[in-house]
C-alpha cells in the first residue's frame, strides 16, 4: 500500500513526486513509457522556462527525471487500465472518525503490470495535441513541425511559417507568429474561421498573414528539417508547395482522461474539474497539469500544479 501513486511522469507528475518524497510520503510513479517527460520531450527548444533559456526539451525532461531519481522516487513502467473508486476497509464507515476513515480508504489502480493499492492518487496524464496524420508530420516533429507557437515561435524569427487550423488557438498562434516571422500562412479547411470574432479582426489587420481558405495540408516536406508544405485547395483541387521553415499544427487538443471519466468529474471536453489545488470531486483523487481545467497549459504551470497538489494531499491525510 502506497501513500501516493502518481499516474504520469511529465512535468506535473515529476514535480509532485519530488514534493511528495520531501514530504515523506511513500510514493510511486506509474509511467506508460520508459522515457519520462511527457510532451516536453518532443519540444525542440524551451525558451520560456525560467532560468533555463533555450534548453532542449528532451534535456529538460531528463533533468526533471534525474531530480526525481535522486530523491529516490520509485517508478513502474506500466499502462493503467482502470481506477477503482474508493472503498473503505473494515470497520464500517460509521464506526470511524472522519480522519481515521481517510486513513483506511484505499484506491486500486489496475495496470498492465498488476494492481496497486494507494491511499491517494494523483492523475497527471497530460493532454495530447491532435495530429493531422499527414506524411512528414511525425518525422519532422520538433524539426520545424510544432504544436506550440508560444514555445517554438521564436525559432522562426524573420522566416516564413504556416499555421494549420481555424480555431482560437490557430488564430492566436498566427497573430503571435506574425510579430516575429516574415510571413505567416494560415491554412484552414473551410471558408470561415471558428475563432472568436475579436481574434479574427486582429488577424485581418496583419499585412504579413495570408489566409488560404478551403485548403488542407497534405504533406510536410523536408528531409531533416521542414522545407515546405504541400497544400490542396478543396474547391479547385489545385495543389501547391509553400516554402516554409515552420509548420504549426493547431487542430485541437484532447486530455488523456479516457480511463478516468467514470471515476472523477470531467468537463464537457474531458478535462478533470480541479482548481490549482488539484482537488477533484472524489476524496483521495487529485489532478495536476494539462489534464485539469485551467487556462494556461505550459511546463511551468504543470510544475507548479504538481507542488500544489501534494500540499492538498498532505492536507487530506492530516485533516481527512
Ligand atoms: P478548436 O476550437 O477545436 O479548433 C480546431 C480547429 O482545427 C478548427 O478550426 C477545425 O476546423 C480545425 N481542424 C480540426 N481537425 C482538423 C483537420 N483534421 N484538418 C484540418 N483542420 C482541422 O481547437 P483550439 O483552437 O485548439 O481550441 C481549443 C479550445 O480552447 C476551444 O474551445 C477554444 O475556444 C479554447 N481557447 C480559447 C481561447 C480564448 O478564449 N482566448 C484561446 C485558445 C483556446 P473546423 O473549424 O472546420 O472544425
Amino acid at each position: 500500500m502506497y501513500d501516493l501513486i502518481i499516474i504520469g511522469s511529465g512535468p506535473a507528475g515529476l514535480s509532485a513526486a519530488v514534493y511528495a518524497k520531501r514530504a515523506g510520503l511513500d510514493t510511486m510513479v506509474l509511467e506508460k513509457d520508459a522515457m519520462s517527460g511527457g510532451q516536453v520531450l518532443t519540444t525542440y527548444e524551451v525558451d520560456n522556462y525560467l532560468g533555463l533559456p533555450g534548453i532542449n526539451g528532451f534535456d529538460l525532461g531528463m533533468k526533471f527525471r534525474e531530480h526525481a531519481d535522486n530523491m529516490g522516487v520509485a517508478f513502474v513502467e506500466a499502462e493503467v487500465t482502470g481506477l477503482k473508486k474508493e472503498e473503505s476497509l473494515s470497520p464500517a464507515k460509521g464506526e470511524l472518525l472522519a480522519s481515521e476513515r481517510k486513513k483506511k480508504t484505499v484506491h486500486r489502480i489496475e495496470t498492465s503490470a498488476g494492481t496497486y493499492e494507494t491511499r491517494a492518487v494523483l492523475i497527471a496524464t497530460g493532454a495530447s495535441h491532435a495530429k493531422l496524420g499527414i506524411p512528414g508530420e511525425e518525422k519532422l516533429s520538433g524539426m520545424g513541425v510544432s504544436y506550440c507557437a508560444t514555445c517554438d515561435g521564436a525559432f522562426f524569427r524573420s522566416r516564413t511559417v504556416a499555421v494549420i487550423g481555424g480555431g482560437d488557438v490557430a488564430v492566436e498562434d498566427a497573430i503571435f507568429l506574425a510579430r516575429t516571422s516574415k510571413k505567416v500562412y494560415l491554412i484552414h479547411r473551410r471558408s470561415e474561421l471558428r475563432a472568436a470574432r475579436i481574434l479574427q479582426e486582429t488577424l485581418m489587420k496583419l499585412e504579413n498573414v495570408e489566409i488560404l481558405w478551403d485548403t488542407v495540408a497534405e504533406e510536410v516536406l523536408g528531409k531533416e528539417q521542414v522545407e515546405g508544405l504541400l497544400v490542396r485547395n478543396l474547391v479547385t483541387g489545385e495543389k501547391k508547395e509553400l516554402e516554409t521553415a515552420g509548420v504549426f499544427i493547431a487542430v485541437g487538443i484532447y486530455p488523456n482522461t479516457e480511463l478516468f471519466r467514470d471515476a472523477v468529474e470531467c468537463d464537457e471536453k474531458g478535462y478533470i474539474i480541479a482548481e490549482e489545488d488539484g482537488v477533484t470531486d472524489v476524496p483521495g483523487i487529485f489532478a495536476a497539469g494539462d489534464v485539469r481545467t485551467k487556462k494556461l497549459r505550459q511546463i511551468i504551470t504543470a510544475v507548479s500544479d504538481g507542488a500544489n497538489a501534494v500540499t492538498s494531499i498532505q492536507d487530506y491525510f492530516v485533516r481527512g
